[in-house]
Formats: C-alpha cells, sequence, structure tokens
C-alpha cells in the first residue's frame, strides 16, 4: 500500500485549520478548519475535494476533542487519519529559534526545545505543541513533522539577524531577528524564480507577504538574507493590527507618562495598531472603498501603510544589490492591485513598474505585473504555505521511511 497522504495542521490558540493532500499529485483531498474551541459554539467546517462544505456547530472542548471531529468528518469521505494511506503529520510551528533550520520529525527532545522556546512565542507555540502532542496521542505510530515559520530565515547573516543592543544581554535572552512567514517565504522566492523560468539560484527576490500579518524579505539566490519580522511577529511592515516599526522609546513612554503596563502595550501594539489603529478597520477591501468616499482617516492609513513598504523595497533593493524580481503574495498582496501600483510607483529609476491593465487582472496563477522588457519583473505570486508544508513532511518522511 502506498502511503502519499500528507495531513497539516495549523493549530492555534482557539482553532485548527486543516488541510489532507495526496502527495503524488499534490492535490487537496479535503479542507478545513475548526474554530473557537472551548466555546459552546464552536464550528467545524469541513470540504471535501469536489463535493460541498460541511458545517457543524456545537460546543468541542479541546484540541483532543478538534482533531477526532475532524477525523470524524474525514472518516465520512474514506480518508479517516487511521488510514494506511498517511505518511505523516505536518504541523505548522511558528517558533524554531536558531536551532530548527530544517522541518524535523518531532521527538521528545524537539518537543522540549518547542517548549523551551515559548518566551519568544508565547501566543503560538503552546498552540503548536498541544496540536502536535493530540496529533501524536491519535497516530502514536505516525511520524508528525514540525515546519517551522523561522526555519527560512536561518541563513540570515549575523549582520542582519543581531540587533545592535548588548550582546551578552542578547545573548541571554535570545534577543535576534528570527523572523516569520518563513514557510510563505521560500515558497514564493522558489515560484517567482519558476515564473521567470529560472532556477532559485540564479534569482534575487524581494517578498512581500502582505496578509492581516505582514512581512517582506530579501532571498539571495534562493537564500534568505534579511527579512521585515523580528524576535516577534511585531517588527517591520504596518499590519492588519500591529504597528511594526517604532521608536522602542514609545513603550517606555507608555509605560512612564502613560502609565500603561507591559500586558496592555503588547495588546495595543499587537492588537489595536497598525491599519485598525490608524483607521478602524483593517480589511484593505474596506479601507479602499472608505477611501473611493473620500474617507481621510482611511488615506491618511492607507498612505502610511504604502510608505512603510516603499521603504523596505528600497531597503531590500539596497541589501541585494541585484533584484531581478519583486513578488506580492498573501490576501492583500494577492489581491489588492492598489497596493501593489502604489508601491512600487515613482521608483522607475530603480527599474520597478507596473503595469495597470496587468496589474487590473485577477487570478489564481503567479503573474507578472511589470511591463515587458522592465529590469525587474514585478509579481503576484499567490502563497500556498499548507502545500509547501506537506512538501517539506513527504520529502522528509519519504526520505527516511523509503515509502513509495
Ligand atoms: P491573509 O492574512 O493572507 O489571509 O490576508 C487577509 C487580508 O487580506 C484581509 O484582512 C484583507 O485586508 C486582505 N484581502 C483579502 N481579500 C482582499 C481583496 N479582494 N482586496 C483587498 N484586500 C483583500
Amino acid at each position: 500500500m502506498s502511503s502519499s497522504r500528507i495531513l497539516v495542521l495549523n493549530s492555534g490558540s482557539s482553532s485548527v485549520k486543516y488541510q489532507l493532500l495526496d502527495m503524488r499529485d499534490s492535490s487537496r483531498l479535503a479542507v478545513g478548519l475548526v474554530e473557537r474551541i472551548g466555546e459552546e459554539t464552536s464550528r467545524l467546517k469541513h470540504t471535501p475535494a469536489g463535493a460541498e462544505a460541511r458545517e457543524w456547530t456545537g460546543p468541542i472542548a479541546d484540541h483532543e476533542a478538534a482533531l477526532k471531529a475532524v477525523s470524524a468528518e474525514l472518516a465520512k469521505d474514506g480518508l479517516g487519519l487511521d488510514s494506511p494511506e498517511l505518511a505523516a503529520i505536518g504541523h505548522r510551528v511558528v517558533h524554531g529559534g536558531k536551532h530548527f533550520t530544517e522541518p524535523t520529525v518531532v521527538d521528545d527532545t524537539v518537543l522540549a526545545e518547542i517548549e523551551r522556546l515559548i518566551p519568544v512565542a508565547p501566543l503560538h507555540n503552546p498552540a503548536n505543541l498541544t496540536g502536535i502532542r493530540t496529533a501524536q496521542a491519535l497516530r502514536p505510530d505516525l511520524p508528525q513533522v514540525a515546519v517551522f515559520d523561522t526555519a527560512f530565515h536561518t541563513t540570515m547573516p549575523e549582520s542582519a539577524a543581531r540587533y545592535a543592543i548588548d550582546v551578552q544581554t542578547a545573548d541571554e535572552h535570545r534577543i535576534r531577528r528570527y523572523g516569520f512567514h518563513g514557510t510563505s517565504h521560500a515558497y514564493v522566492s522558489r515560484a517567482t524564480a519558476q515564473l521567470l523560468g529560472r532556477a532559485p539560484e540564479d534569482v534575487n527576490v524581494i517578498v512581500l507577504h502582505l496578509g492581516n500579518g505582514a512581512s517582506a524579505s530579501a532571498v539571495r539566490g534562493g537564500t534568505c538574507v534579511d527579512t521585515s519580522m523580528g524576535l516577534t511577529p511585531l517588527e517591520g511592515l504596518v499590519m492588519g493590527t500591529r504597528s511594526g516599526d517604532m521608536d522602542p522609546a514609545v513603550i517606555f513612554h507608555l509605560m512612564r507618562v502613560g502609565g500603561m503596563s507591559a500586558d496592555e502595550i503588547d495588546t495595543l501594539l499587537n492588537k489595536k495598531s497598525g491599519l485598525i489603529g490608524l483607521c478602524g478597520d483593517n480589511d484593505m477591501r474596506e479601507i479602499r472603498r472608505r477611501i473611493d468616499e473620500g474617507d481621510e482617516q482611511a488615506q491618511l492609513a492607507f498612505d502610511i501603510y504604502i510608505h512603510r513598504l516603499k521603504k523596505y523595497i528600497g531597503a531590500y533593493y539596497a541589501v541585494l544589490g541585484r533584484v531581478d524580481a519583486i513578488a506580492f503574495t498573501a490576501g492583500v498582496g494577492e489581491n489588492a492591485a492598489p497596493v501593489r501600483e502604489a508601491a512600487v510607483a515613482g521608483l522607475e529609476e530603480l527599474g520597478l513598474a507596473v503595469d495597470s491593465e496587468l496589474n487590473a487582472v485577477r487570478g489564481d496563477a503567479p503573474r507578472l505585473i511589470s511591463p515587458e522588457h522592465a529590469r525587474v519583473a514585478v509579481a503576484v505570486v499567490p502563497t500556498d504555505e499548507e502545500l509547501e508544508i506537506a512538501t517539506q513532511t513527504y520529502a522528509l518522511v519519504k526520505g527516511s521511511q523509503n515509502l513509495t
């Protein structure tokens, strides 16, 4: 019996997103989501390939119950977790620190290391661990593979990864730039090279992952050399609800003068800042609609968002020296043509331009939006983190177990 299926799990504190893929052709057999775990109104939405979605609402107490419910839904389509065709379960793990540079088969040592990293990823790593432990309990015989958001960025040189603070203090508290969205940056930078018909090793790309969370990376010949998120996913671009870069002294000021606690400032900067803090909306569709109606607050929020984006494009242009392509991805990057147009407007001297007709075309496939013969390709490259996690997981278990 060939084992070619990979279940991808992305476990959050109160949600589990999942996809079951057949790696013979990278097709989706089912996708789904359990949300509001621990509440009375938990919701499971399950969509088998080529069939109607099934939804269910009711209490799902914890992650174990959630995964059992997912397994029951999959079983209805003959895809249950007990199937011998399941080769492994791939888990998204947000923080892998410096240690995890590759996808890794989970054992007790790996679990302990992910746990040790909780202080630098307090929101994410505990949920990721719960997901892994739950899956292990359900299928103890199956390889569980951790695919880290930080792994792609571990190639950054020290000059990019270190903050300019006292080295001893930094090392003691493991303070450095780790970067996130690495699975997406890896996938999109490779897919961009493919779109250009060139080998990843020959191509320098600036990847702009613009979703509700947003990050930029500079990728030289397939290797990440800089990225905008840092110790945590708070640094860098303006995001849906996160501030991105600002003077760190804002925090002391809010403590000393504003009388705010560390937790209050954490919530302010992570949940009530960025676009939502600037104009009350974090959805780019709503912001564009308000701008079209002449809303000045929405316009200012958009302008601040674009200004920051441009600064990163310029910075990473300088870091790379030669740029072959800029790739826009994730919810905003893939869908918001005005963001793409504004981000490169005025950068013609850098060889950057967008063809407005090509930019207006919508679609699911990777595509170029720069004018023909442009010095730098500008591309829209839809990200696929689940496929990347499944691909990395399958490659690892196939390599170690000779699965057919
Ligand atoms: P993500 O985190 O990648 O799922 O991206 C979610 C964000 O993408 C939303 O908050 C919106 O701001 C943005 N988005 C999604 N669809 C569109 C669209 N059609 N036009 C503009 N922005 C969009």
